[in-house]
């Protein structure tokens, strides 16, 4: 007898059929359905100016519209992205800080640098040690690789060592995720000193393969990256996967280009990493978008300064935005500590109780996203004017809650 569709197995053993969440969607779906004319929109987590428009960097898409046809239509010089790009591009992140080996390789994306490092680094069944207050996507992406999440409190370096080093003892390896600086959704910042205490915890387990996947997806929103020099005195057992994201420092969300960067003390390494990575490209996206690829390049290479004053003007803009944030709070709710980027977060330990300001916040015309502890709010998406009324009605449903 032929079974049911319903009841044969097509798939293979990793696919599970609970559909994928969506933190923000069915917020949005609820704020479009709300007439009420001072409704505030905290959940778009994509830069917009006064006007809550999205900003598309003129720079950027000046060079984009001038783009010959072919550059439109051909491939890229290569799998791993084209020469000029990846260098023009690592050359922007980081600027000259980090005298390591190096390779480099264009993806899809942030979140493509990432899906290397999950595919290279990981077998099934390994701890992966991420922070427990984190963007969605690392949870999704971890079960996928039936990769084991420990997680580790963004604020406290003593348990994040305690967490590490019991890995490093049962799996004689250790994977750790680090997203820095501008923490999505906190907005925390670990800065150099932090980062040193790091790496000098790592450096004394000189027999352990310790790779550190470093997402740096809001980097052009910060003012300081001298924190990579600390890169400069990790040993080397430690192999650092940078995932790189054009999407937030380029307003290019749509055109999916990112770039993944591995350091290391050993040339052979970094190597082995490009071999490993030009394969496991071919085998999934092949190669990034080359139109995407040329606009960043000949905006670095000819009009950078053009950029520059773009990107300053809205990094200004948001930190206006953060710090009326910050101001007036006046100590009626806490929040996680802010330093830089597109996010603030409201701090709620126990879930229960943020999901109750969540629905009183919704039931004051306000749309925020849940995330573990507390509740994020897209500041990068926020007017100046909004601000004052958002921060008064976040400390009444606190207070309500
Ligand atoms: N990492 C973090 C923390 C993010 O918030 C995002 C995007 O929202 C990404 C990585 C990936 O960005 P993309 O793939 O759009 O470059």
């Amino acid at each position: 007898m032929i079974k049911g569709g319903t009841t044969m197995n097509f798939f293979n053993r990793y696919a599970t059929f609970n559909k994928l969440e969506n933190t923000v969607f069915g917020v949005l779906e609820k704020y479009q359905k709300d007439t009420h004319p001072d409704k505030i929109n905290a959940t778009i987590g994509s830069l917009c100016d006064e006007e809550n428009k999205l900003v598309s960097f003129e720079s950027i898409y000046k060079t984009f519209r001038n783009l010959a046809n072919t550059d439109y239509t051909k491939y890229p010089q290569g799998i791993i992205g084209n020469q000029d790009y990846r260098q023009l591009c690592f050359e922007h992140c980081f600027e000259n800080l980090v005298h390591l080996k190096h390779q480099e390789v264009a993806t899809n994306g942030g979140t493509g640098a990432l899906h290397l490092a999950f595919h290279s680094y990981l077998n099934e069944g390994d701890s992966l040690l991420v922070p427990e207050i984190c963007w969605d996507s690392y949870h999704v992406m971890a079960k996928q690789r039936q990769v084991k999440i420990v997680e580790y409190p963004v604020f406290d370096l003593e348990c994040f060592q305690q967490k590490a080093q019991s890995i490093i003892e049962t799996e004689g390896k250790l994977v750790v995720l680090i997203n820095d600086p501008a923490h999505n959704p906190t907005g925390y910042s670990l800065g150099q000193e932090k980062w040193e205490q790091i790496i000098s915890f790592l450096n004394q387990f000189t027999e352990t393969p310790i790779i550190i996947i470093h997402d740096i997806a809001y980097i052009d929103y910060c003012q300081d990256r001298n924190f990579f020099t600390s890169f400069n005195k990790a040993k080397e057992h430690i192999l650092f996967h940078v995932a790189v994201s054009m999407s937030k420092g380029f307003t290019m969300y749509g055109q999916r280009i990112g770039l993944a960067a591995v350091f290391n003390q050993s040339q052979g390494l970094v190597d082995k990493c490009l071999i490993l990575f030009e394969k496991l490209l071919r085998a999934s996206v092949s190669c990034c978008n080359n139109a995407a690829m040329k606009t960043i390049a000949t905006t670095l290479a000819n009009h950078k300064q053009d950029y520059q004053q773009e990107l300053t003007s809205y990094r200004k803009l948001i930190r206006q935005r953060a710090n009326l944030f910050l101001e007036l709070i006046q100590n009626r709710f806490a929040i996680y500590p802010y330093f830089d980027g597109f996010f603030i977060t409201l701090k709620v330990n126990d879930n229960q109780q943020r999901d109750e300001v969540f629905n009183q916040l919704i039931d004051n015309h306000v749309y925020t996203v849940k995330v573990n502890k507390g509740l994020r709010i897209a500041i990068c998406s926020l007017s100046l004017k909004q601000i004052p009324m958002l921060v008064d009605k976040v400390a009444l449903a606190v207070k309500n809650a």
